[in-house]
């Protein structure tokens, strides 16, 4: 079925990176590039998940993520981190902020999606594997 899934993201590369792996696996990628963007297109349009750079050129990925829960449209959304500092202390910080998770980079293509369809109802999961389920 896929997701609807907002990346906020301001690096490029990484964008396309995630990008290309979301749309692999049957999922609807939108994006924006700075904080206030994100928080703003998250509450204008269905949101399944939210990915967001913790380093951004506005407000940074703590804000948002306050935001967001601030905002009844997506309150609920579940937000994932993405971050490049790999600093001792990080991935804790931010689930202890209320992100929902926590992914580093550079993005690892083999266990991206993987991460980030386990916080998605089965339903909005991708492409399971053939054979997998039957067509009842
Ligand atoms: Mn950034």
């Amino acid at each position: 079925m896929g997701a609807q899934i907002l990346v906020i993201e301001d690096n490029p590369e990484n964008l396309e990176l995630m990008r290309y792996l979301l749309s692999a696996f049957g999922h609807s990628p939108f994006h924006a590039a700075t904080g206030e963007q994100g928080v703003r297109i998250a509450a204008e349009r269905p949101t399944h998940l939210v990915l967001c750079d913790l380093q951004l050129p506005d407000i940074d990925g703590f804000e948002v993520l306050r935001r967001l829960r601030a905002q009844p449209q997506t309150a609920r959304v579940p937000i994932v981190a993405v971050t490049a500092l790999a600093m001792v202390g990080d991935r804790e910080r931010a689930l202890a902020a209320g992100f929902d998770a926590y992914v580093s980079k550079p993005i690892d293509p083999e266990s991206f999606v993987r991460q980030v369809e386990s916080l998605m109802p089965a339903e909005l999961r991708g492409r399971a594997p053939a054979g997998s389920k039957g067509g009842a």
